[in-house]
C-alpha cells in the first residue's frame, strides 16, 4: 500500500462564491442583506482584547442560556458549534453509526452526503416528486437516520410540522434531523415536538434571520440525553470551538429579537414583491417559505442567465446537477438590490428577442 492509499480522500462540499471585486450584488449565499442588531456593535466596544490569551467558555454558556431564555427550553436541550455546519456535522458524526443507510431528499443541502461521505455513513438520496416534494411515506422504512432540510433547499418548499410528526412516529428508533436553517422566513418549526420525541434534533442557524453568517454560530435543540451523547463527541473531537467574541456578540444579538424580526418581516415583503415581479417576467417558481427563491425561465437556460447576470456583478446560485440544472436560487437582497436585479433580467430578455 502506496502513500496516496493511506489518504483519506473526499469531495469536498463547494460553497457559493465569496467575490474579492466590489461593486458586487451578492444573491448567492442566502446572506441576510441587513446588518446585525445595533446591540452586536456595542457588545463589540465591551470586548476585552486582553481576555484573548485565554481560551473561551468550552461550554460557550453565556450564548447557550441566551438560547434556552429565547426558546423556552433547558440549557441541557441546547448544543451550539461554529455555524449549522459545524453542528450538522457532529450530529451526523454521533447519532448516524449503524449499518443500515440514512435516508435524506435527492436534492437537498448539498452538505448532506459530503458529511456521509466523509463519516463513511451508508445514504440514499430519496428522489423528491414531480413538484420537488418530500413524500413523508418514503421516510417510513428501516434506516440508520433521517436528515431533512425543512424548508428544502434550494427549493424553499416548506413540509408541515404533522408530516415531521409521521416521519419521527414511524421511526422510534433513528434519530431525525430537522435542518431548519431557513425556518424563520415562513414555516413551523418542529421545536416543540422536542419534549415528546427522544429522536427528534432541531437545527438552526444564525447566518440567514440573524444576519450574522461571519459569526459562524448554529445549534441543535433536542432531549438532553441526545444533547450529552453530541456534547461527548465534540469533546471528543475540539473542547474550544466557539470563540469568545462569537459567544458574546452571538448573545447580543439575542437579545435584539424586535430587531430580528422587523430584518426578516422586510424579507419576506421584498421576496413576495420580487416573485410577483419575476412571473411577470415569464419566470416559474413556486412560493418560496425561505430567504431565497427557486426560478426557472420555460425558454431561457439557466446557465446562460447565470453568466448574464455575473457580466452585470449580480452573484445568483446555479447547479450543474440533474433534476435542477434549468434554475436559478436566488437570495432576497435588500429592495434596491432586487430592482438591480429584476432590471439586469429585463435587459438580458431583451437582448435575446
Ligand atoms: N443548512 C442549510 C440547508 C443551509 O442552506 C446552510 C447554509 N449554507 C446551512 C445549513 C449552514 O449554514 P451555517 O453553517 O452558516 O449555519
Amino acid at each position: 500500500m502506496g502513500l496516496e492509499d493511506k489518504i483519506r480522500k473526499v469531495v469536498p462540499y463547494v460553497p457559493g462564491e465569496q467575490p474579492k471585486e466590489s461593486g458586487v450584488i451578492k444573491l448567492n449565499t442566502n446572506e441576510n442583506p441587513y446588518p446585525p442588531s445595533p446591540l452586536v456593535r456595542e457588545a463589540m466596544e465591551r470586548l476585552q482584547a486582553d481576555r484573548f490569551r485565554l481560551y473561551p467558555d468550552p461550554a460557550a454558556s453565556e450564548l447557550v442560556s441566551e438560547l434556552a431564555r429565547t426558546y423556552g427550553l433547558d440549557e441541557s436541550q441546547i448544543f451550539v458549534g461554529v455555524g449549522s455546519d459545524d453542528v450538522l456535522a457532529m450530529c451526523f458524526l454521533t447519532f448516524f453509526n449503524s449499518d443500515s443507510s440514512i435516508l435524506f431528499p435527492d436534492i437537498t443541502y448539498s452538505f448532506y452526503d459530503v458529511w456521509a461521505e466523509l463519516f463513511r455513513i451508508p445514504y440514499e438520496q430519496i428522489p423528491l416528486d414531480e413538484n420537488f416534494r418530500i413524500r413523508p411515506e418514503d421516510y417510513m422504512r428501516k434506516c440508520g437516520g433521517i436528515v431533512i432540510a425543512n424548508p428544502n433547499a434550494p427549493t424553499g418548499r416548506l413540509l408541515p410540522v404533522p408530516e415531521i410528526e409521521k416521519i419521527l412516529k414511524a421511526n422510534p428508533d433513528c434519530v431525525v434531523i430537522v435542518d431548519e436553517a431557513y425556518i424563520d422566513f415562513g414555516g413551523e418549526s418542529a421545536l416543540p415536538l422536542i419534549s415528546r420525541y427522544g429522536n427528534l434534533v432541531v437545527v438552526q442557524t444564525f447566518s440567514k434571520s440573524r444576519s450574522s453568517a461571519g459569526l459562524r454560530i448554529g445549534y441543535a435543540m433536542a432531549d438532553p440525553k441526545l444533547i450529552r451523547y453530541l456534547s461527548d463527541v465534540k469533546y471528543s473531537f475540539n473542547s474550544y470551538t466557539m470563540n469568545m467574541p462569537s459567544i458574546k456578540l452571538g448573545a447580543a444579538v439575542l437579545r435584539d429579537s424586535a430587531y430580528t424580526e422587523k430584518c426578516i418581516a422586510k424579507i419576506i415583503r421584498t421576496r413576495e414583491n420580487t416573485a410577483a415581479a419575476l412571473r411577470k417576467l415569464g419566470f416559474i417558481l413556486d412560493d418560496s417559505c425561505a430567504n431565497f427563491l427557486f426560478i426557472r425561465h420555460p425558454q431561457i437556460p439557466a446557465e446562460e442567465l447565470f453568466r448574464g447576470l455575473k457580466e452585470r456583478k449580480i452573484y445568483v446560485r446555479w447547479w450543474n446537477k440533474p433534476r435542477i440544472s434549468s434554475y436559478l436560487r436566488v437570495t432576497i437582497g435588500t429592495d434596491s438590490e432586487m430592482e438591480a436585479f429584476l432590471s439586469a433580467l429585463r435587459c438580458l430578455l431583451t437582448d435575446r428577442k
